[in-house]
């Protein structure tokens, strides 16, 4: 099994499919550039950071062009970004991050690895990166990683002399990378690694630089190049009709939660890599100079090569069928080779190869996505041989108890289609990303199972074995178990198959605010993974809330289908925070995950089932005014967020900003980077400022200094800079002890400073006319203290507030203490004992 599971990560074709997960039927031509890539024996493994840094320039071109077995290890699953395709954050888009490289895989012929760390967000120093994740363990993982690839080149994204002049992230991939190479085969090192891998030496380090890493095109010029390799990436290729330029730009454009769709060019296309470790090639256009990357390289290699070069010589485009039996010759040869690991990379390939040139098409469809432990599912099982090989079909085995025996010649274009009926076990585990399945640390996932670690998915929970003998050798081939379907849109739809659990449940708002000791209601999601579900519903929650009832029942009758339950939650008196969870009995079992499948057309449906939880926040706040105006920017959540404390929140088109529009509010709140996407407000801009003269209160969210459609975000100078404090528990100072902000109508303290999420704030302003107050300071480590987070400026009868610290990650995560200070940013001016 466990080698099953291995080779499934290989992906011998490329393919330009539009929708993820259709099934690869090479064509005559993709079959030769295969054949190609048989008769190469070398590696590259690309490393860096995040799902993005990788350049797919360089993957493709040595994929396709060079023809080595290419990876990107990826020490993140890019969890810490921001979506652009829908409302899937934090670990769930982690999920499709790590979706978009393997379908950018897909594209360019790379392979795909992780390390067990998480991408927690923005760090500024590779210390700070390397404090966080758990520095001993992602370095295993990287040594892991290239003991199981065995590359001989490793090429790094980052440069890991200049910390602190990017993404802390990038530094450390780089940093880690070289201390990989130095002890990877060091048998002292993480010798538990060594009972299912070996020791092994990579044979050169290279760091991927360009122009940008020198500050500019002229330094660039001037640079001494001694130990600068230059590479052509620009090639042309006639098989796909692409240039490698274009292949990466489909590649990258695989990338659409960034928003990184890519354009493609044509022509020459240079890439430069500096050795940092191993000798520099004499022959400098040759980055595998002086390994051996033909099939003399493994003792009993060159009678295999033999045999395949002259498939390759011979090879009959329209008719890669005879090229069948020297296949088959070849295949027997290899399984005698002593080299393992060769062994089992070059069997996969050449079992591929042999399937497309006898145009064999195997596939195990399932009757449905998904299906409940120990239940019973209709499969469709399809053989069809497209050539006069002589193929004999002899059985299909299936690990779960499918064993059928058929002895069946396979006629050329004769479809073999068999029904089966299939028992999953009563005891398989349902389908879920591996690395969600335990509560990790903020810089790491928890991955209890060792084998998986590296892996970019969990493999898949049903496969089908079909052994076959073709041309007198047995040749097996694993597929696994998918479902497909007819879209009237879109046409052949693939999903891969799953396995969920009985039954799963969630509380529809994730955060509940209670800013009174009044109860409210909360609503649970029941949701059926089987026929006939019956049982009761219970609450999770801390001693000091109650919740009722205590239990109700849901009965659901079909598969698929929802049930909404009402509980009533009550909070103490004080101020408290906790969460609640719902927990659904079934018989003996107990159910408390919710289940999301998110679904995509560039990559396969995931189905993921996450801990089944909502916070709930007593807050002891007091505000003041009702009415808020809320200008939309590149997407909060300050509407829902207000409403939960008890004001009224209407959103005001920017079409509609006018006088008498904004006088109607008590204050207006205008979302993040508002002044950097929308165009409108820089016509706008003039009847927010009267708005406060006239008494009005203004409250601006963060902005980037760059792409301002505005000349002046204030009615007063203010500069915004790059000024952050990414270090969510750095020490916040208090400037203003008497100001309003800080005691009206709430008294803020220190302990409204805990509890923060991912970050203090970002773009601070770090110049201001005198008519702004700086109300705190803060700073991460190491670095001079920064006041721009909060600034407060009387301008007429009102009052203009800039705030650059991070409300949009504090709200979702019900942070008190950035509910109570926004609640003073509100009410400012309506304060009728005392004005500052
Ligand atoms: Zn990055």
């Amino acid at each position: 099994m466990k080698r099953i599971l291995q080779v499934t990560l290989l992906c011998l074709f490329t393919s330009l499919h539009i929708f993820a997960q259709q099934p690869q039927k090479p064509t005559s031509s993709e079959i030769y550039e295969a054949i190609k890539k048989l008769n190469f024996l070398g590696s590259v493994l690309y490393v860096a950071a995040h799902p993005d840094d990788e350049n797919t320039r360089l993957i493709s071109y040595f994929s396709n062009e060079v023809k080595a077995r290419t990876a990107y290890l990826s020490l993140t699953r890019g969890d810490g970004g921001q979506n652009l395709i829908g409302p899937e954050i934090r670990e769930l888009l982690g999920v499709i991050r790590t979706q978009e490289l393997l379908a950018a895989r897909r594209i360019d012929g790379g392979e795909q690895f992780f390390t067990r760390a998480n991408d927690f967000g923005y760090s500024k120093h590779p210390d700070e990166t390397l404090a966080i994740w758990n520095k001993e363990e992602v370095l295993s993982d990287v040594v892991l990683a290239i003991r199981k690839f065995k590359p001989d080149i490793i090429i790094n994204r980052f440069n890991h002399r200049n910390p602190g002049t990017t993404h802390g992230h990038h530094t450390s991939s780089a940093m880690l990378s070289i201390e990989a190479f130095d002890i990877v085969n060091d048998k002292s090192k993480y010798p538990n690694q060594l009972q299912t891998t070996e020791a092994w030496q990579p044979k050169r380090l290279f760091f991927n630089t360009s122009w940008w890493f020198y500050g500019s095109r002229e330094n660039f010029e001037k640079a001494d190049k001694t130990n600068l390799l230059e590479i052509d990436t620009g090639v042309f290729f006639p098989s796909s009709g692409l240039s490698n330029p274009e292949i990466a730009a489909l590649s990258r454009s695989q990338h659409k939660s960034q928003g990184f769709g890519s354009s493609g060019s044509r022509g020459s296309q240079m890439e430069y890599i500096e050795l940092i470790k191993g000798d520099l090639p004499n022959e400098k256009a040759n980055i595998f100079e002086g390994i051996d990357t033909t099939w003399n390289r493994i003792e009993g290699g060159q009678a295999i090569g033999n045999i395949l070069h002259a498939v390759q010589e011979n090879y009959d485009f329209n008719n890669p069928s005879a090229s069948i039996p020297e296949l088959v010759r070849a295949y027997k040869a290899i399984q005698n080779l002593s080299d393992t690991h060769w062994k089992t990379i070059k069997t996969k390939e050449i079992k591929d190869i042999i399937a497309a040139c006898a145009g064999l098409y195997i596939e195990a469809s399932a009757n449905t996505n998904h299906a409940t432990a120990g239940s019973e599912i209709d499969l469709n099982l399809e053989v069809i041989n497209r050539s006069d090989a002589n193929i004999v079909l002899k059985s299909i085995n299936n690990p779960n108890g499918i064993s059928i025996d058929k002895n069946l010649e396979l006629k050329n274009n004769v479809n073999y289609d068999f029904k089966e009926k299939l028992k999953v076990n009563a005891n398989q585990n349902v389908s879920t990303p591996y690395w969600l399945t335990k509560k990790g640390s903020l810089g790491m996932y928890k991955v209890e199972d060792k084998n998986l670690i590296g892996k970019p998915e969990t493999p898949r929970p049903l496969v089908f074995e079909f052994h076959l003998n073709i041309e007198n050798i047995d040749i097996s081939y694993t597929k696994p178990l998918v479902y497909k379907t007819n879209d009237p849109v879109k046409g052949e739809v693939y999903k891969p198959f799953e396995i969920i659990p009985e039954a799963s449940a969630h509380i529809t708002e994730k955060v509940i605010i209670f800013d009174s000791d009044s109860q409210r209601d909360v609503e649970v999601i029941v949701k059926a993974g089987r026929d006939n579900i019956d049982g009761y519903v219970q609450i999770a929650h801390p001693n000091n809330w109650k919740v009722f009832p205590e239990k109700q029942k849901v009965n659901i009758s079909n598969k698929g289908q929802e049930a909404s339950l009402i509980f009533t939650v009550i909070p103490p008196n004080e101020q408290s925070e906790g969460l609640i969870t719902p927990m659904v009995h079934i018989g003996n079992n107990i159910y408390t995950r919710a289940l999301t499948e998110i679904e995509y057309d560039h990559i396969p449906t995931q189905t993921v089932l996450l801990p089944s939880e909502s916070k709930i926040v007593r807050l002891d706040i007091k505000t003041k005014g009702q009415h808020i105006g809320y200008i939309e920017g590149a997407g909060d959540v300050i509407p829902e967020s207000l409403e939960q404390i008890g004001y009224k929140v209407s959103t005001i088109a920017p079409e509609d900003i006018s006088a008498s529009t904004l006088n109607s509010f008590d204050a207006i709140v205008i979302g993040i980077r508002a002044y950097n996407t929308v165009d409108d407000l820089k016509f706008k801009q003039q009847a927010l400022f009267d708005y406060v003269a006239q008494g009005g209160n203004l409250i601006v969210q963060y902005n980037t200094n760059r792409r301002l459609k505005v000349d002046q975000v204030a009615p007063f100078e203010l500069k915004i800079s790059r000024d952050r404090v990414t270090d969510e528990t750095a020490e916040v100072r208090l400037l203003e002890t008497d100001h309003e902000v800080l005691n009206y109508p709430n008294k803020i303290t220190a302990k409204d400073f805990e509890g923060w999420t991912q970050e203090r704030g970002l773009y601070f302003p770090n110049e201001w006319s005198e008519e702004f107050i700086p109300i705190l300071s803060m700073n991460d480590k190491g670095e001079t203290p920064k006041s721009g987070s909060l600034l407060v400026a009387k301008h007429g009868k009102g009052y203009y507030v800039y705030s650059g610290l991070s409300f949009f990650r504090e709200f979702p995560a019900g942070v008190p203490g950035a509910y109570r200070l926004f609640a003073n940013m509100l009410s400012l001016g309506k304060n009728d004992i005392k004005t500052n």
